[in-house]
């Protein structure tokens, strides 16, 4: 299984527009993260999760030209903004199926009615298939995928393990039932926004210490602020199988 860090920052991006912080002018291209989503690739099947405001730009970069899937976290704009932009895989490929709890399906009917709509679709307007899924198994082609439901604020948000692989973003409190589906997984991937505490996010600590939990044998940051800071400064202070993820890593499980 290959996975690709299609984005690895918080809602509005590294750089934010205007900001003169200094992580936000770093040169390094690291400290550049475009809006969290990965691309997880198995046998001849692509998977993306998440499908945010930068879409169009990371299918593009990454040389996505097939996509078989895409599987929601959540229904915040930072993870659904982009799903207009499906439209060339839908040109090729028809309807796109789309994985996703009912309450963000709601969500995602609301804001691009247009997609969902059934008489007198216009003939431009991308079409999907939903699938609805609840916090049990489900498959997609020849893998069982395991939700690990968790709390973003007040807001549930599932995490998803895909084999030996676990992504979970923008989780603020896991259960231990959760916790028990990844235990001593080989490659966890985990949001910690930045050192303060955040009402909805992990900060630096709280995800170590949920990786300490999970035990997996290397685990990747994601979902970062700028007020994280720099990359290689923050790097260096994590435990040896830590690291934080970038744009365009890919790792292979
Ligand atoms: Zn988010």
């Amino acid at each position: 299984m290959k996975v690709t860090f299609l984005g690895t920052g918080t809602s509005q991006g590294i750089p934010i527009i205007g900001s003169n912080h200094p992580v936000c002018l770093s040169n390094d291209f690291r400290d550049k993260r475009l809006r969290v989503s990965i691309l997880v690739e198995w046998d001849s099947y692509t998977y993306v999760v998440d499908c945010g405001p930068d879409f169009r730009y990371q299918m593009l970069r990454s040389g996505c030209s097939k996509i078989d899937g895409i599987i929601f976290t959540h229904e915040h704009a930072d993870h659904v903004a982009g799903l207009d932009d499906i439209r060339p895989f839908y040109f090729k490929q028809g309807d796109i199926p789309i994985y996703a709890h009912k309450r963000v399906i709601k969500s995602l009917v609301k804001r691009f009615d247009y997609v969902f709509e059934t008489k007198n679709k216009y003939p431009g307007a991308p079409g999907v298939i939903t699938n609805r899924i609840k916090n049990k198994p489900f498959r997609l082609k020849n893998l069982e995928v395991i939700p690990v439901n968790g709390k973003h604020g007040k807001l549930q948000v599932f995490g998803f393990k895909f084999g030996d692989f676990a992504y979970l973003t923008d989780m603020k409190q896991v259960k231990e039932k959760e916790i028990e589906k990844i235990k001593n997984i080989k490659v966890l991937v985990v949001n910690a926004l930045r050192i303060e505490e955040h009402y909805s996010h992990f900060n630096l600590i709280e995800a170590l210490n949920f990786i300490k939990k999970v035990n997996p044998e290397k685990a990747y940051l994601t979902h970062i602020s700028h007020l994280l800071g720099f990359h290689e400064e923050v790097e260096k202070t994590l435990p040896e199988n830590v690291f934080l993820a970038f744009d365009e890593l890919q790792i292979t499980i």
